[in-house]
């Protein structure tokens, strides 16, 4: 064999992968396939959107001056020096993954690789005639695409993805938004803020389908207040181009809708990206597009693992690291015939975070999650207009929930709609990684006036025991 273990795709998972399984002692090689080194989360998908929406939180906080006894003067968006600014952080950002991926730690090398069977690779580069290479262990890391369902006229009517809203120097009268997932509102948020009129049209009951519906619903409602426009519980029948832009029609409520605008966002989901992989080569699973993987990452071949948004069920970025963390340390393991078990997977600590304004937040259990693990919880929320430190902010809108084991007070979960939510959350992650009750959170101090200091007012609901 070449190698111990190669990997297939360069992006989060697969780089951590190769960290990890070089300091383990594996020969390791990483195949990265892209155009571009760096993956999606440096090249399309957290760090260019944070850095776009950062403007547009800005010029948000600018439009607002007067409030806060301020003069800010004549303001306006500059969209072409926004992407100056995402180009080159993100070049940055890309070349210090690239020299991590060079620095000889592991193998790097760019070809598209295709299974020839379960120990070899096929791999193809332009210009290069293709070669093969062997390994004892692999990993299929090879990220998701954009998603495009079949609804009539979505594939012909020139809907924007979000990688070609990444290149836009322009700014859209306006826009309609498919979707209501955390790219869906991010982007509708971004450009809502620097002055598109924004159309959301979701197909599930509510915004950030498997959050709370409070939190679902407090963020529509701060979304609504600032002008957008949202339709949920709708099917979309088809799209059209117009004179104008594009023409979306769509049912809800029994009555057939048209939306017009300049521009349509189909952020209608991902799929894990496995095409030309020929995984049935491999004897791989992949029913309905996506790799199958037990708690150990391993495949439905055990010496095969994927990781990352290839194989899900989370497709964010802490989780590709953790999932491909694992499946290198799995492979040293079976390297070095350890004995059983393998390390599994543990998503206790489920964590997301939508970086729209207000910000939305959530770890552990929702409510549904809990009732559908058939775990008995309490629930207690506080809003955010009702304490010091937001109201000092101007920061009313949204609350905090948490989960708590109505036997033992265990904190179960915890969700956040408002200012600065993804930071807020970590507090619960902590709270939930060391398995803190309810009455213990709210007894750490906390300093006043933050906003930290909120989460001590479920925390003390909760704390107390139920029926007294
Ligand atoms: C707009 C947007 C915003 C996002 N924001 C966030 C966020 O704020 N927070 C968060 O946690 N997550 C966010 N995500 C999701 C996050 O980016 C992904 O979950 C994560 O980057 C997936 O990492 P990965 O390693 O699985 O895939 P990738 O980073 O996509 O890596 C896969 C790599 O495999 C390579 N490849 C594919 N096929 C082959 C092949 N056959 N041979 C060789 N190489 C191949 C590709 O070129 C690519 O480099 C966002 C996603 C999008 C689209």
């Amino acid at each position: 064999m070449d190698y111990d273990f190669a990997i297939i795709g360069g992006g989060s998972a697969g780089y951590a992968a190769a960290r990890t399984a070089s300091a383990e002692g594996l020969r390791t090689v990483v195949i990265e396939g892209g155009r571009e080194v760096g993956g999606l989360c440096i090249l399309r998908g957290c760090m260019p959107t944070k850095t776009m929406i950062e403007s547009a939180n800005r010029f948000l906080t600018l439009r607002r001056a007067g409030e806060f006894g301020l003069h800010a003067g004549a303001i306006s968006a500059n969209p072409a020096a926004i992407l100056a600014r995402k180009r080159r952080i993100i070049g940055e950002f890309a070349d210090y993954r690239r020299q991590q991926l060079e620095d000889r730690r592991f193998d790097f090398v760019r070809a598209r690789a295709t299974f020839a069977d379960a120990h070899t690779l096929r791999l193809d580069w332009p210009g290069e005639p293709p070669r093969t290479l062997s390994a004892a262990r692999i990993l299929v890391a090879t990220g998701s695409t954009v998603q495009t369902p079949p609804v009539p006229g979505l594939a012909t009517c020139g809907a924007l993805t979000s990688d070609d809203v990444l290149e836009r120097e322009t700014i859209p009268a306006s826009l309609i938004v498919l979707g209501a997932g955390p790219v869906a509102l991010e982007f509708a948020h971004y450009f809502a803020a620097l002055g598109t009129t924004v159309t959301i049209i979701q197909r599930g009951p509510q915004l950030l389908t498997g959050t709370d519906p409070d939190i679902a619903a407090a963020l529509e409602s701060a979304l609504r207040e600032r002008g957008l426009a949202i339709h949920t519980g709708t099917q979309i029948l088809a799209l059209e181009r117009t004179a104008a832009g594009v023409r979306v029609t769509f049912t809800q409520n029994g009555a057939t809708l048209t939306v017009e605008a300049a521009d349509v966002l189909n952020a209608l989901g991902r799929r894990p990206d496995l095409d030309g992989l020929a995984l049935a080569a491999a004897g791989v699973e992949a029913p309905r597009g996506r790799i199958q993987t037990n708690a150990h990452q391993q495949t439905s071949q055990p010496h095969i693992f994927a990781a990352g948004d290839c194989c899900g069920p989370y497709e964010v970025v802490h989780i590709a690291i953790q999932q491909g963390e694992i499946a290198a340390r799995n492979a040293a393991r079976q390297q070095r015939a350890d004995p059983p078990p393998l390390e599994s997977i543990d998503y206790r600590l489920n964590l997301f975070a939508v970086f729209t304004e207000p910000q939305v937040a959530s770890v552990g259990l929702t409510e549904a999650g809990a009732r559908a693990a058939g775990r008995a919880f309490r629930t207690a929320t506080y809003p955010f207009n009702d304490h010091g430190k937001s109201i000092a902010m101007g920061e009313t809108h949204g609350l905090v929930k948490l989960l708590a084991d109505p036997a033992t007070g265990e904190i179960l979960g915890g969700s956040v709609v408002g200012p600065h939510a993804s930071d807020l959350i970590h507090e619960i992650v902590v709270a939930m990684a060391f398995r803190a009750t309810a009455a213990q959170l709210a007894t750490i101090p906390h300093y006043h006036p933050t906003l930290s200091e909120i989460w001590t007012y479920p925390a003390e609901e909760l704390a107390v025991p139920s029926g007294t």
